[in-house]
């Protein structure tokens, strides 16, 4: 297991701050610490990073490509020990985190496949002797800030994009989540990639972030984390004018109308709510249920969610993990609690279950009937697993409810006719969208949200050309 640093091409493991240590939330153990970096380490990464930045910018494509795909190959060929570390560190079962680790590898093999729309384009200009190239420039020294709720994927969809973009890059993972960061960075330099190119630093959030984005020599921030904190970064990123990339906080609406197949809708809601615990950002928060199948869809989905087996994510069989930490489950059970003061009926869980010695971390599957808009349920990320379901009357009031949210970043529509479900789809105001589908993320897809979810896309060639540029020039042919 990496828990050493990499900064300016070598592994350090002493931080100027002491250590963090890293815990298994299913157990409380200590996982592994790591170095608690801080501004002095930060400064040091992005000197180095800076200076090499021009000599990756002239790497060839093949080159840059050639490290992605081998980065692809070989989190395949160790996605049971990457797996393990996921789950070590943030609690979702095996099964979902072995399904992170591909998620990344398709990151790096779409950013390979994706290279060439970085290649030159002409434009042919209405004027004699005069063409137009349009180039795609790396947008130079780039930081990257990451969750603990995906700690392998939310990197990977950072770093393939920008490693094939020719920026060198600086990272920090969430502090509760920092081995799986420097596990991707141990393969990236067994596959070929220059040391000086990716550093990685744990440490203090704030000092590092600050060192960075207030430098000037950092020219993109691509962060995901809470709203909250993208406005901060925000706020430091208008000093520079940093370009961003902000994939923020969701509110996701996850629509059944009256026509839809319930069966297909529970067991979609069943994957798409519980993953990770409900620790997703495009994990549904809003279920909004045509009212003549509210009440069919809340006992099925009950009677499902009994089925699911809540054990630590190592465990054969489970479903359900522990939430990342006290304040997750803190949280949660405040939304319970404002969701049945204010209306909302019980239909099962609602509390943490009962697991002898291990932390009281286990949030039993929950689902919530009869909410309404002034619930904190539907105007905050629950980021646990409960259902909130509100009976509406028609696609037009879910619809408003739904765009409502000052969030937009997923959505869901279930709908037995496949036109009417895209015309209500069509509608919803975020930026990804399943339509009669749970899993609407793909690395070769775009991926981001509007409003206070942020804006920029990760995935595909949208993901890519957030790292570049672009430059035209206008060239007059000289007739010597
Ligand atoms: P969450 O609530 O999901 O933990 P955060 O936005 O707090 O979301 O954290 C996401 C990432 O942002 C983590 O890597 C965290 O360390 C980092 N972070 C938190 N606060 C700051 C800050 N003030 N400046 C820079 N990064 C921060």
């Amino acid at each position: 297991m990496q828990t050493r640093n990499l900064i300016a091409g070598q592994w350090t493991d002493t931080g100027s701050g002491g250590e963090i240590e890293v815990v298994d939330p299913a157990s409380d153990d200590v996982v592994a610490r790591v170095p608690m970096c801080g501004a002095s380490e930060a400064l040091i990464a992005l000197n180095c990073a800076f200076e090499f930045q021009p000599k990756w910018e002239a790497t060839p494509f093949t080159q840059r490509a050639g490290v992605l795909r081998a980065a692809a190959a070989m989190l395949i060929a160790r996605k049971d020990s990457l797996a393990r570390l996921i789950t070590q560190e943030c609690g979702k079962p095996l099964p979902e985190a072995a399904g992170e680790v591909q998620y990344s590898a398709d990151y790096f093999s779409s950013a390979a496949n994706e290279i060439h729309a970085l290649d030159d384009m002409h434009i042919a200009l209405d004027k004699p002797g005069v063409r137009g190239v349009v180039r795609h420039r790396a947008v130079g020294v780039c930081a990257a800030i990451t969750p603990w709720n995906f700690p392998l994927a939310m990197l990977a969809r950072k770093v393939a994009p920008a490693r094939a973009a020719g920026c060198a890059q600086l990272a920090k993972p969430a502090e509760e989540t920092p081995l799986c960061a420097l596990a991707l960075a141990e393969i990236l330099l067994e596959c070929g990639l220059p040391p000086q190119c990716l550093h990685v630093l744990t440490g203090d959030a704030k000092a590092i972030a600050t060192t960075w984005l207030m430098d000037g020599r950092v020219r993109k921030l691509s962060f995901t984390g809470s709203t909250e904190t993208g406005r901060l970064l925000l706020r430091q990123c208008s000093q520079e004018i940093v370009r961003c990339s902000m994939e923020l906080g969701g509110d996701a609406a996850f629509i059944v109308l009256a026509d839809a197949n319930i069966e297909l809708a529970v067991q979609s809601a069943l994957q798409a709510k519980f993953r990770n615990a409900g620790q997703t950002c495009i994990c549904p928060n809003r279920f909004l249920v045509h009212k003549d199948i509210a009440s069919e869809f809340a006992a099925r989905m009950a009677i499902a969610a009994a089925q699911l087996k809540i054990a630590p994510g190592l465990e054969e069989g489970s479903n359900i993990g522990p939430l990342i930490h006290d304040e997750a489950v803190k949280k949660v059970r405040a939304h319970v609690a404002d969701a049945l003061k204010r209306g909302g009926k019980l239909v099962c869980g609602g509390r943490t279950k009962d697991m002898r010695d291990r932390p009281d971390r286990f949030f039993e599957p929950t689902v919530i009937t009869n909410c309404n808009p002034n619930m904190l349920c539907f105007q905050d990320e629950i980021f646990g697993p409960v259902v909130a379901i509100m009976s509406v009357t028609s696609a037009d009031q879910a619809l408003e409810i739904a765009n409502a949210s000052p969030f937009g970043l997923a959505g869901y529509v279930f709908g037995g006719n496949h036109a009417t479900a895209l015309a209500v789809a069509q509608q919803l105001r975020c930026g990804v969208i399943g339509v009669n589908e749970a899993a609407p993320s793909n690395a070769r897809a775009p991926f981001g949200g509007v409003k206070w979810s942020g804006y920029g896309r990760e995935g595909g060639i949208w993901g890519l050309m957030e790292y570049v540029t672009t430059q035209y020039l206008a060239l007059r042919e000289l007739n010597t």
